[in-house]
């Protein structure tokens, strides 16, 4: 078998009997990207160099030793570049590494590049970024999904064992979805963002993106637990999230949320999510209906939130600072002014004028004040429903891949892509993708996701859950051809 196509467990089989090197292992990524980047545009930039170093003294005996792991351009790695995928930070380079890359590190992972993305995170498709769009590996005509197109992508594409990823409304588990991987976003303080650049920070968590569920797991051991330089993460015990995977689904109980089951998604994502209800009724869950009242509020309530904190967060890319710096200026106020109408592009300019207006005054109490309350009551659904059920199950994305293009004039038609993601945000809960089948669009195959969220600190369960039906299915085996 091609070395890229292993997961990380296959790879470290490989590594750990000497059958390669984890040079090797680096040379056969960079001869893939070599030859399929240049379709997929998943990376900014790649350091083999460095990597190299780190490769050269490798310890394979390390839960994640001689494994490479790509990174999204959001979360800073010590001398690589950092920019968010923005002209407002072009040219700069991380001062420091993050907590998770530092635990990365000490663990034996190779960080060793840098993936595309929708500018500081904010899309659902990768076209916002301010470098270039990635391409979805499956249909090169469409997108990748957002915000961390580039990781799902060098993913599914193979060029990447794994990769790190961030989600705020979505962004992890849409992209997985489209690109046919896994993808995790963990229950909020359940991993440190030091060193992520925030666009949310009620919202954001960092996460892995894999080619395996066990793999996910693998990750999580590693990069989970608190961490005194984010005061907001838990302390909660950080379990082997590996030891539960094999046991079975007797007395399980998963929940089918009448509001996810709608009008309006697509008629092969339905049947595909469907199909695997019945699936894991046949492998021993029990399913049954649950109510979330409250989801046709999350999306509108997210983009009153997510905006308001943006708009306070982006404030500190300034010019004085980080990167870009307009010239000839006239003042300080023109400085201002001219680098962010420089550096910003069009999606983020219109994220931050919305969020300073909710927060001005005379409107904070209208909209802020009145989307927190409803955020209370979205997680009140969640944790009523979690009175009955294990886990909650429904489509990742109401649709396969769209085209590239086709949404990009419409703003609000882009922000309904994450009508089933963002809620688990809102309440701070875990929540999963995985493969769960194809659709047929146009003579060519668009991964399908399923998403499984979980009781907030309970992704033992959620990957446990998850793995039972990826071992009973082969969805996640196929690749792309590209
Ligand atoms: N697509 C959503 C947005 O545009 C979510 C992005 C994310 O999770 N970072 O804000």
């Amino acid at each position: 078998m091609e070395l890229t196509l292993f997961s990380i467990s296959g790879l470290q089989e490989k590594l750990r009997a000497k059958e390669i090197s984890p040079i090797e292992a680096l040379q056969a990524l960079e001869q893939r990207i070599a030859s399929v980047d240049e379709r997929v545009q998943g990376y900014l930039s790649r350091d083999f160099e460095a990597a190299m170093a780190l490769a050269k003294n490798a310890d394979v005996s390390l839960p994640l030793g001689g494994v490479p792991i790509a990174i999204k351009d959001v979360i800073n790695v010590q001398g690589e570049p950092c920019t968010c995928a923005s002209k407002i930070l072009r040219g700069y380079i991380a001062p420091y590494d993050a907590t998770v890359i530092a635990r990365l590190k000490s663990a034996g992972a190779i960080p060793f590049g840098r993936t595309n993305m929708d500018e500081f995170a904010m899309g659902s498709s990768t076209e916002n970024s301010g470098v270039k769009p990635t391409l979805n590996p499956w249909d090169t005509t469409r997108i990748p999904g957002g915000s961390s197109g580039g990781s799902a992508a060098v993913v599914a594409a193979d060029e990447a064992f794994a990769a790190l990823g961030s989600d705020t409304g979505g962004s992890i588990r849409q992209p997985a979805a489209l690109c046919g991987c896994v993808g995790l976003k963990p229950s909020y303080g359940r991993i440190s963002r030091f060193g992520l650049v925030a666009f949310a920070s009620s919202l954001d968590q960092i996460g892995p993106f894999t080619k395996t569920v066990r793999d996910a797991a693998l990750l999580m051991n590693v990069i989970s637990g608190r961490d005194p330089q984010d005061s907001t993460s838990l302390g909660e015990p950080v379990p082997d999230y590996t030891a539960k995977l094999n046991d079975d689904l007797k007395g399980v109980k998963l929940g089918m949320p009448r509001e996810y089951f709608i009008e309006g998604i697509d008629p092969q994502v339905d049947q595909a999510v469907r199909d695997a209800v019945k699936h894991y009724e046949s492998l021993g869950a029990e399913i049954v209906e649950v109510s979330l009242p409250h989801t046709e509020h999350a999306v509108g309530v997210y983009y009153i939130i997510a905006t308001a904190e943006a708009s306070a967060n982006l404030a500190r890319f300034d010019g004085v600072r980080y990167g870009h710096r307009a010239s000839g200026v006239k003042d300080l106020l023109d400085h201002y002014g001219r680098t962010r109408e420089e550096g910003f592009g069009p999606e983020v300019k219109r994220r931050i004028i919305l969020g300073t207006y909710v927060l001005s005054s005379g409107y904070y109490d209208a909209y802020y004040l009145r989307a927190q309350k409803v955020r209370t009551l979205i997680r009140d659904d969640f944790t009523r429903a979690f009175e009955n059920v294990d886990a909650i199950v429904c489509p990742t994305s109401p649709e396969p891949a769209f085209k590239i293009g086709e949404r990009s004039d419409d703003p609000l038609k882009m922000y309904l892509a994450d009508i089933f993601t963002i809620a688990a945000n809102l309440a701070g809960i875990c929540g999963i993708s995985i493969p769960c089948g194809f659709a047929s669009v146009d003579g060519k195959k668009l991964p399908i996701g399923l998403q499984l969220l979980g009781k907030p600190f309970d992704e033992a369960n959620l990957l446990k859950i998850a793995h039972v039906y990826e071992q009973s299915t082969d969805w996640h085996k196929q690749r792309p051809e590209i």
